[in-house]
């Protein structure tokens, strides 16, 4: 019997309360916050949707795990543990364990890049793009046409353009190609799901030209789940087999364990080379930490040692998938704009359909982020041009492709009541969404400029 209800496969354990807030309080708090809700004390926030991002609750296994930390600075236990679990997963001979995501990326990216150099992804996450460009290299997005256009449903809109990958290791020179990069899920893209047959093409194209070809492999296990559920020949592997078999294709991978290592702090990166290896734990013992632990403390590495086993569960990805697709088709029901198939982590709202009236250059996403906080104490974040928005010679906004909201779903936090009450929320924001003006940017900074910029109203 299959019932219609998507339990959480897990009960509650310990709770954590939340703060409630009056719409008149959050219109104060917003204005303080530059109308940036970066910068807006959590403890201010109802449902934090901001992002799915080290804010996993953890398993009463992970907690326990944690207390059998060794603390050692070299050669830990929980550093071996580690090793182990993410060898077997990856099948990668050498593993430097990081912080997090983005100091995985900024040594190998640092390393492969620099001035000349040209890096190609479906779409190169924000971080991703700040490290490769901090470095003085170039990186270019190539997704499929179908990831342009939003409501289009298709099962794999996270893939990378195959003919655009060959075209521009050809315009560059392949001696010029820094690394190519596939991000599973396509964060940025939608929290869109490659296909195994495209994870296959990508190598086939670097083996080609011979380019390092390598995996952010942030939500592999949520992509792990769409190739089982929407890729013939695949529904007889685990989820397991399967990353195995994408991480199999590739050169290394960049993780950051914050999204599906299921906790709050670490990441790490994986390469098939020693020479690689060589030079990139050079510059993780000079920036992160030694070897064994590279910035993580032994308690940490036990959790992602656990979590990245849980992870695979089957009745977790179930939950998972299908409790943020329930969101997503509810708000698609009333007639919210948005990202059509719904990703794994998140919904992506298309800001410029729900605002027609807003111009790309008064930021619509960004005002419905500021709405869905005075209205519901909802914290989400806009990825469009405040987030990818350049700036031409003149001065003049060059927009992002699209200006989406990102309605996050941290792991294993909320339960279906919370997302019940988002669901209302919307239904409030669609009436009266005529009166909503958009913003101006009054301060910002070089690089990653949404998490500090200052707003004001229009
Ligand atoms: C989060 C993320 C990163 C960066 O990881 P951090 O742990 O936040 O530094 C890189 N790539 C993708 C696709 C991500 O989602």
């Amino acid at each position: 019997m299959s019932f219609k209800t998507i339990i959480e496969p897990f009960k509650i354990k310990e709770i954590e309360p939340l703060s409630v807030t009056t719409e008149e309080e959050r219109i104060g708090y917003l204005k303080s916050a530059h109308f940036n809700p970066f910068m807006l004390k959590s403890e201010h926030v109802l449902i934090d949707l901001l992002t799915d991002s080290g804010t996993s609750a953890m398993s009463s296994k992970q907690w326990a795990a944690m207390m059998d930390g060794d603390e050692a600075y070299a050669g830990s236990r929980s550093w071996l543990k580690m090793e182990a679990v993410i060898k077997d997963l990856t099948g990668y001979e050498y593993i430097l364990p990081t912080h997090q995501g983005r100091a995985a990326e900024r040594i190998l990216y640092g390393y492969l890049g620099g001035k000349g150099k040209v890096f190609l992804s479906n779409t190169h996450f924000d971080t991703t793009r700040a490290n490769i460009e901090f470095s003085g290299a170039e990186a270019f997005d190539i997704p499929v046409e179908e990831a342009k256009h939003p409501m289009l449903d298709r099962p794999f809109k996270g893939n990378m353009d195959i003919k655009a990958l060959e075209e521009h290791i050809i315009k560059y020179g392949a001696e010029n190609i820094g690394g190519v990069i596939l991000t599973v899920t396509n964060n940025s893209g939608g929290g869109q799901p490659v296909s195994m047959q495209n994870a296959i093409e990508v190598k086939n194209v670097c083996s080609k030209y011979k380019v390092k070809y390598f995996l952010d492999c942030c939500r592999i296990a949520e992509n792990s789940y769409y190739v089982n559920h929407r890729e013939k020949g695949y529904e007889v592997k685990t989820y397991k087999q399967i990353a195995q078999e994408m991480f199999s294709l590739a050169d290394g991978c960049v993780m950051s364990a914050k999204k599906d290592g299921l906790v709050n702090m670490g990441g790490f990166l994986a390469v098939k080379d020693k020479s690689l290896a060589d030079a990139c734990t050079n510059l993780l013992i000079i920036t992160e930490g030694f070897a064994t632990y590279g910035g993580l403390s032994g308690r940490s590495m036990e959790a992602i040692a656990v979590g990245l086993q849980e992870v695979f569960e089957p009745d977790y990805l179930k939950y998972r998938i299908r409790s943020t697709a329930y969101l997503g088709e509810k708000l698609y029901k009333m007639g919210v704009p948005l990202i059509y198939p719904i990703g794994g982590h998140a919904v992506y709202i298309d800001a410029k359909a729900f605002y027609p009236h807003i111009p790309v250059e008064e930021y619509p996403g960004q005002a419905m982020v500021c709405e869905l906080y005075t209205k519901g104490g909802i914290r989400s974040v806009e990825i469009g041009s405040v987030m990818f928005g350049k700036y031409d010679e003149d001065g003049k906004l060059i927009p992002a492709p699209n200006e989406l909201v990102r309605l996050a779903i941290p792991r294993r936090v909320y339960t279906q009541s919370h997302i019940e009450y988002v669901i209302e929320v919307f239904e409030l924001l669609l009436t009266g969404k005529e009166k909503v003006k958009g913003l101006k940017i009054v301060e910002e900074p070089e690089f990653l400029r949404h998490f500090t910029a200052k707003f004001d109203k229009i």
